[in-house]
């Protein structure tokens, strides 16, 4: 590790001990800016670095509900307001019970560099709790997520901080604290994405960071003269990105044989085709069943606690969680010829596994690039709000596409090394640069 770096993460690290996601993805972002920031006094003087990982603001707040059996439970709320140089803040909220502070740290960072490159103007945050909506009823969800935007409500606002959907977030939990919202503030506004279309959501938004995922993977293809067609991908995860990933992989022609959850991994060597997926779909959003029903129904096989990486793959779509591939999995991946990686999920590879494709040369396109699609439409559907229309799925995917190859163009810009593009380096220098001068532009703050 260079010495800048290192020093730079001895500071962090003191600061916030016992935050490790946060210092991991701080550690990547930092790792590739640090000689843009070594050339340009301008970010030194200010220092850009040093209040770049400082939220803005953090609130954590109790969150007590009732459950159907009459019990008092108490969870945890967050929502991290890390950067609103650019824009509103603007990130998912996360319903999980590993959820805490550091993990909302990462996410919340990683969301401004992102942000970033959507060419949308978004700040970056993120939320969320550490309440498990599994094996919850639909009463209890809703009684949690309006006792969790009780507290909520005060912070958010349109034009202030503007929450989505995130894992254990889907459209039942956006419904419920789009509600609230509105009994709480007498207001219909944008105050949330991911809303249904009929109440003011916009098309494509559910589909968007599997799309996208899957057209960031397109594009990187065509820099070395390839297409998806015809190729294999394995994708992990069961939940919004992955399901949305399979659909827009049949649509290019690729066969995807995996899907995951928690508890394990299907494999179909014949591919998840239309009629597979809508079980999925099924199954996961309807029924909230486990992903070995899908085995049981076809009668494949179920990797029972494995992650899909171990399994034959062109193009591999990790879509599930944070830190998912590691570095064995990354070997595993490159040894069995993988040659592509685009990242649905957010920080889903270690450093270690990302070592691993560089020094590979694969293509690797980070999360904070890749999935960029979801909040790229959830910016749109912002603007949506604010014009009080609603664009056609032809309008809105035309636009996702536009974005998603404009966030390889300057992934490529900032990323070149020879013949080969380190989306690691491109995304995170170009993502920086727009707040760091945005940020000058304001003053200290
Ligand atoms: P969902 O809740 O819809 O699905 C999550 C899926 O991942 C489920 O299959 C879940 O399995 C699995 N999963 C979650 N945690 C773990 C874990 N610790 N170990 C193994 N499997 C796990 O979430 P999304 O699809 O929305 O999110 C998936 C990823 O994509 C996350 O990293 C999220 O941050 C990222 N992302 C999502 C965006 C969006 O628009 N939704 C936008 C950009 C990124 P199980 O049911 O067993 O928990």
């Amino acid at each position: 590790m260079p010495d800048k770096v290192q020093t730079f993460m001895d500071y962090v690290k003191a600061k916030d001990p016992g935050q490790p996601e946060f210092h991991q993805a701080v550690f990547e972002v930092v790792n590739s800016i640090m000689p843009v920031v070594e050339k340009n006094p301008k970010y030194q003087r200010a220092k850009i670095l040093e209040r770049i990982v400082e939220p803005e603001r953090v609130l954590m707040f109790r969150v007590p509900w009732v459950n159907d059996k009459g019990e008092v439970q108490v969870n945890r709320g967050f929502r991290i307001e890390m950067n609103s140089a650019i824009g509103p803040y603007k990130g998912g909220l996360r319903f999980h019970p590993s959820v805490n502070l550091s993990i909302l740290k990462f996410l919340a960072f990683e969301q401004v560099f992102k942000n970033s490159l959507t060419t949308l103007p978004m700040g970056g945050g993120k939320g969320g709790s550490d309440f498990d909506p599994k094996g919850k009823s639909d009463n209890e969800v809703m009684h949690f997520c309006q006792s969790f935007m009780n507290e909520l409500f005060r912070h958010i606002g349109a034009n202030t901080d503007v929450p989505a959907g995130d894992i254990g977030v889907g459209g039942r939990e956006i419904g419920f604290l789009f509600g609230q919202y509105k009994k709480l503030r007498n207001e219909f506004t944008g105050v949330l994405t991911g809303k249904a279309p009929k109440w003011g959501g916009s098309l494509i938004r559910p589909e968007a960071t599997g799309y996208g995922a899957v057209y960031f993977a397109d594009e990187m293809m065509k820099t070395r003269k390839q297409s998806l067609n015809g190729k294999t991908a394995t994708v992990s995860g069961s939940g919004n990105v992955a399901q949305y990933t399979v659909e827009k992989c049949l649509d290019l022609g690729c066969k995807v044989v995996t899907l995951s959850d928690s508890a394990g991994t299907i494999y179909d060597p014949k591919g998840i085709d239309r009629e597979k997926l809508a079980f999925v779909m099924e199954l996961k959003n309807v029924k909230r069943g486990r992903i070995k029903e899908y085995a049981d129904k076809y009668g494949c096989q179920f990797l029972a606690g494995k992650r899909p990486w171990a399994v034959k793959c062109d193009v591999a779509f990790p879509s599930a969680t944070q830190n998912e591939v590691d570095v064995n999995d990354a070997k595993e991946l490159v040894k069995n010829g993988c040659i592509c990686v685009s990242e649905g999920a957010n920080m889903p590879s270690t450093p270690e596994a990302i070592e691993v494709y560089l020094n590979a040369k694969i293509m690797y396109g980070l999360g904070k690039a890749a999935n960029a699609g979801g909040v790229s439409v959830s910016g749109l559907e912002m603007s949506q709000n604010s014009l009080h229309l609603s664009w056609t799925r032809e309008e809105v995917d035309k636009r996702l596409q536009g974005i998603m190859k404009a966030i390889h163009e300057q992934c490529v810009e900032h990323g070149k090394e020879g013949s080969f593009i380190n989306y690691v380096k491109g995304a995170n220098i170009a993502g920086f640069i727009k707040v760091a001068d945005s940020m000058l532009d304001q003053g200290v703050v």
